[in-house]
């Protein structure tokens, strides 16, 4: 039977528990135990595919086709587990579920409520993923903070699986924030124990605290809070920030945290082993080259929107002892007049995905700068869609192809609607979503970076490449280097007279590892690395 790890936050958003919960995942499964995990989200929204990434970040697509919250990439990145939908849970789809059951008269005349029947979907949820993983342990987090409104009914439910699978299964952490006051120079831990006694109001007492701060936490603050919190001493763990998220796990290791879960959960244990990690780490923090990355995308205000993208190239560089100069640029700023200034110093141009005209135009001109410049060029959904406007415009010397998303009447739609989109009137759930096969054509760029012929990729899009034009670009020079197994759908296309300009139509971002780059990620730097620009010094030889 799988035991449950609960993980709360308290005090402030945005601290990192998302990271600390994959971390956590990262040392349990560094003593050779299975971990699942899962996200639980507040929010009434059914999943956040339909939410602007200014308003939640990025949406990560797991391999069965579920649009979920970004803490799920961190979780298969630091797990290196292929999550599935089941790990994504929502108030939306809480309530969603409850009410199709009492419509189809489930209830039996019962008067349907949150206690207890909103509260049992929400276990039912736990336990679906416990048994479906075969975990040992399952690992959740509890989105938001302690004391919204709209988290409560998880609250509760996590708070019952105490005593629905006994004392020894289940763990709460609680991960907090230690403000620091410049005035007095201190690490303050109220607010930290105002947090925890909201939990304790509602039932649940944290096993263990783990105390985020910008600032050294003392062994005083850390008694501080053990007695006021009541939490064993070792339990209060001190996580102060670091240079990359991937020393989360080493730092909460160093603590003592994984031994403290293995007791307290009474866990299995076989030998402890972090030393891959441990050389990731020692890597990253070693200085290292940079390869300056432009990316050019709609929704660059908030990093957090390409999370996964950004991830990736971190991935990559560090493959080739590399690291990553990323210049953010917001593809508006290349409409303007003078706007290619911006990629003068770029080595390598991405463009990543989205939806929506805004911006599309300044993307259209980051790639017609990298084919005229011959600069690497990787397109991701709408950086595909992007290049190929951009190629169509330049071989049939009009400024009308386009996408006939951004233009409905447009006389050459390169661009258009796939044919099971048609129609499709829901916005939630409804686009081309998850892994789907690809046959990579011998002797391509992509089909090298792989390896491999026939792949599974992640997609998330309605639009797609139409084939009316596929013979007539093809013979100015574009190469389908990836098409669906029934040839109908160019999944990866490349640019024959390019040194490396290569789009693909899903999101290979998503399955990038920190020690397993993307093939496409990881050959994209490798020839970004050597590409020489404004500013760039040649490397020199070195003497015998
Ligand atoms: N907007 C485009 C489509 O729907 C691209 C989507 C994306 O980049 N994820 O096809």
């Amino acid at each position: 039977m799988s035991k449950y790890l609960f993980i709360t936050g308290g005090v402030v958003s945005s601290v990192g528990k998302g990271v600390t919960a994959a971390s956590i995942g990262t040392i349990l499964k560094g003593r050779q135990i299975s971990v699942s995990a899962q996200k639980l989200d507040p929010y009434l929204n059914v999943d956040p595919g339909t939410m602007s990434p200014y308003q939640h970040g990025e949406v990560f697509v797991t391999q069965d086709g579920a649009e979920t919250d970004l803490d799920l990439g961190n979780y298969e990145r630091f797990i290196d587990v292929n999550l599935t939908g089941e790990s994504s849970v929502t108030s939306g789809q809480i309530y969603s579920a409850v009410i199709a059951k009492e419509r189809r008269g489930d209830f039996l005349g019962g008067t349907i409520q949150v206690v207890p029947h909103v509260i049992n979907e929400i276990k039912e949820h736990f336990k679906r993923l416990a048994q479906k993983s075969q975990a040992e342990v399952v690992i959740i987090e509890v989105g938001g903070t302690v004391g919204d409104i709209e988290g409560q009914p998880f609250l509760e439910a996590i708070r019952q699986m105490r005593n629905d699978v006994g004392r020894d299964n289940v763990l709460y952490i609680h991960v907090t924030f230690l403000p620091y006051l410049t005035s007095t120079q201190e690490v303050k831990t109220k607010p930290t124990q105002h947090s925890v006694n909201e939990l304790r109001r509602i039932g649940i007492q944290p096993d263990i605290i783990i105390c985020r701060s910008d600032y050294p936490i003392s062994d005083g603050i850390r008694d501080k809070i053990s007695l006021f919190c009541d939490v064993d001493r070792q339990a209060v763990i001190a996580l102060p920030t670091v240079s990359t998220i991937y020393e989360v796990p080493l730092v909460l290791e160093e603590a003592g945290l994984g031994q403290i879960i293995v007791d307290k959960l009474n866990l299995n244990a076989h030998h402890k082993d972090l030393s891959q990690w441990q050389e990731l780490v020692r890597r990253l923090k070693t200085p290292r080259q940079p390869v300056n990355i432009a990316l050019v995308g709609k929704y660059v205000e908030l990093k957090d929107s390409y999370f996964s993208v950004r991830e990736a190239l971190h991935h990559a560089a560090l493959y080739h002892n590399r690291g990553t100069n990323l210049l953010w640029i917001a593809s508006e700023a290349l409409e303007k007049d003078g706007g290619d200034a911006l990629l003068r110093s770029a080595q390598g141009i991405i463009v990543p995905g989205g939806f929506g005209i805004r911006g599309i135009e300044g993307m259209i001109k980051a790639a017609t700068y990298a084919r005229e410049n011959k600069i690497p060029y990787l397109g991701l959904c709408l950086g595909m869609q992007v290049m190929v406007i951009e190629f169509a415009r330049y071989v049939l010397g009009s400024t009308k192809p386009n996408s006939t998303e951004f233009d409905a009447s447009t006389p050459y739609p390169v661009i258009d609607l796939l044919p099971e989109q048609k129609g499709v009137e829901n916005k939630g759930g409804t686009m081309r979503l998850g892994n789907y096969p690809c046959q990579l054509v011998e002797g391509t760029r992509a089909a090298c970076a792989y390896g491999q012929s026939l792949i599974y990729e992640r997609h998330r899009h309605r639009f797609e490449f139409n084939n009316q034009f596929r013979t007539q670009l093809e013979e100015a020079g574009m190469v389908y280097s990836g098409v669906s197994p029934d040839g109908r759908l160019v999944e990866v296309c490349e640019l024959a007279n390019h040194p490396w300009m290569v789009s693909c139509q899903f999101h290979p971002e998503f399955s990038s590892r920190p020690n397993n780059p993307h093939p496409l990620f990881r050959d994209f730097i490798g020839i970004a690395k050597d590409v020489l620009r404004e500013g760039a010094q040649p490397a020199l030889p070195l003497s015998a």
